[in-house]
């Protein structure tokens, strides 16, 4: 099935629900609406000559017309390129050239990104703005043909087709450009959904950006692939719209990366919210804190909260708690293995399977390995081996019930005078500091042990900030000796990607730095 087949079988079986609500502007589309809109902007794209497979990018903040775009670019067999809202005119520019991108379709500004004078600056002139006349008359060209037009273009469209080019966070390195088919992602958004156990009656809030694969295809996909609705709290992220989202359109999922959801809870007037519609949602992204995940599920009704495990590179999805697991299992695991995909933990250097419970580089195989990344074949070469395996670059483990834990990068993994240490497990230690709000370990080099742990530390309100003294006395005894940080460094914020995700390659040139 393709994501235009699968879109339509829900418009059918649910025109009347609701799909889509901007909570921010109060704008709301039924299925049948939501269908209305998104042919809209399909027959525009076609009046505008967009062929199977050209490259159409979207660069906006969160709102209703990204949803109609990625299934109008579905429906046409144009390949959707998400462009990070974050980005700055340099980085626009590779993603444009990179792609070969035909078309862009952008919002006019946001906060502090001008997005046209950046566009203007790169000298692209295929632009179509959200909102403003050039919007306009993309739907009106698209009154010149009739939904026939439609019909035909989908018959020559495949479950296979290339349908999306993600750029990957930009975590470790260059951003690249993961290269997804309707069959990867509409699948992994299926299962998410199925595993959530979403309906018709399910409202998701989705304050995460739909422009990475955890708002589109575990937000989006989701949703419409069982008849759900999808709120859209704000164009960015913020704490309290969502909040407040969560309240008035009376949400039962709410998805977040980790910082999301310490941002929410420790919002001033967090009691006030009524969040008792909430039943379940996701936290994923990046090593979710169990403290975290304590909360989320006393303090925010999530009882159902799943914890997923993913890449850009595998649509997203490789692993994932069930309702069924325990709230230990659903706290401190990323879950089992999706359903119909493959995963297991090899020695990175022998590429031989570990035994249970052993620390290796987690593999995975099956519908939701992408095609490879957009036209660099020796990238893809080195991520996806003979056998279709994927390579992730991320140390697990994985008991004896097939429970996978994420212990970290291999990037991020700090060796201390012959000593391979975690930094997650350090992190997971002092979230349990009365004082420590977040926390983040990094290594720093060191010439009598190779690394040195430095911990970026940011304090509860009010609390005095800690020194390296004192927070070695609360490890001493608890912690194996090397595995103390011998450095504090007390911030008010990590350096982020733009999806919350904290670039611990930035923090450690900070540090070296900072120790001079
Ligand atoms: P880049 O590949 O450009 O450096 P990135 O890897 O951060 O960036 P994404 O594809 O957005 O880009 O993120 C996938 C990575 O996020 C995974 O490889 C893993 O390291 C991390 N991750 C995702 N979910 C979890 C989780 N539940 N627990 C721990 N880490 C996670
Ligand atoms: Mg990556």
């Amino acid at each position: 099935e393709t994501i235009g087949e699968n879109f339509e079988r829900t418009v059918a079986r649910f025109g009347a629900r609701e799909a889509l609500v901007e909570a921010a502007t109060g704008r709301r589309w039924t299925y049948a609406e939501l269908d209305a809109a998104v042919n809209e902007v399909a027959l525009g794209l076609l009046a505008r000559g967009i062929k199977k497979g050209d490259r159409v990018g979207i660069w906006s903040p969160n709102c209703a017309e990204w949803v109609f775009v990625q299934y109008a670019t579905a429906k046409i067999g144009a390949i959707l390129v998400n462009v990070n809202p974050a980005y700055r005119a340099h980085e626009l520019e590779y993603v444009v050239r990179q792609s070969g991108m035909r078309l862009l379709i952008s919002a006019v500004a946001y906060r502090t990104s001008d997005y046209r004078a950046m566009i203007e600056q790169i000298g692209f002139r295929d632009v179509v703005y959200i909102g403003e006349p050039s919007w306009e008359r993309l739907i009106e060209d698209g009154r010149s043909l009739d939904a026939a037009a439609l019909r035909e273009r989908a018959a020559t469209l495949t479950f296979d087709d290339p349908i999306n080019i993600q750029y990957t966070s930009g975590t470790t390195g260059f951003p690249k450009g993961a290269t997804l088919s309707h069959h990867n992602i509409l699948n992994n958004g299926f299962f998410v959904g199925e595993l959530l156990g979403y309906t018709e009656q399910d409202r998701i809030c989705l304050p995460v950006p739909l422009y990475h694969c955890f708002g589109m295809v575990m937000g989006n996909l989701a949703a419409a692939s069982h008849g759900s609705c999808v709120v859209l709290p704000a164009p960015g992220f913020d704490p309290e719209a969502t909040l407040r989202a969560v309240e008035r359109e009376r949400c039962t999922s709410l998805y977040g990366v980790p910082t999301m959801f310490i941002a929410e809870l420790g919002h001033p007037e967090f009691a006030s919210f009524d969040l008792s519609s909430l039943r379940t949602g996701i936290m994923a992204g990046s090593p979710c804190p169990v403290e975290v995940m304590k909360r989320v599920v006393a303090d925010m009704h999530m009882s159902e909260v799943a914890i997923c495990y993913g890449m850009t590179e595998t649509s997203p999805v490789s692993t994932m708690t069930r309702r069924t697991d325990g709230l230990a299992r659903r706290t401190e695991t990323v879950g089992r293995v999706m359903p119909h995909i493959e995963v297991k933990i090899v020695d990175p250097e022998t590429g031989r399977t570990v035994p249970r419970g052993q620390v290796g580089e987690l593999c995975t195989r099956g519908y939701s390995v992408m095609l490879g990344y957009w036209e660099q074949p020796e990238a893809t070469a080195e991520a996806i081996d003979r056998a279709r395996w994927m390579h992730t670059g991320d140390l697990a483990t994985m008991d004896e019930e097939g429970y996978v834990n994420i212990v970290g990068r291999i990037k991020d993994m700090v060796i201390r005078g012959g000593e391979n240490i975690y930094p997650r497990e350090i992190e997971e230690f002092l979230y349990t500091h009365p004082d420590i709000a977040d926390v983040q370990v990094i290594g720093v080099p060191d010439e009598k042990y190779g690394e040195e742990l430095m911990a970026w530390i940011i304090m509860r309100p009010g609390a005095e900030p800690l020194t390296a003294e004192r927070l070695r006395e609360f490890c001493a005894g608890r912690l194996a000796h090397y595995k103390i940080p011998r450095y504090v460094h007390v911030v008010d914020s990590f350096p982020m990607t733009v999806t919350g995700k904290i670039r611990k390659v930035e923090m450690r040139e900070q540090a070296i730095e900072i120790l001079g």
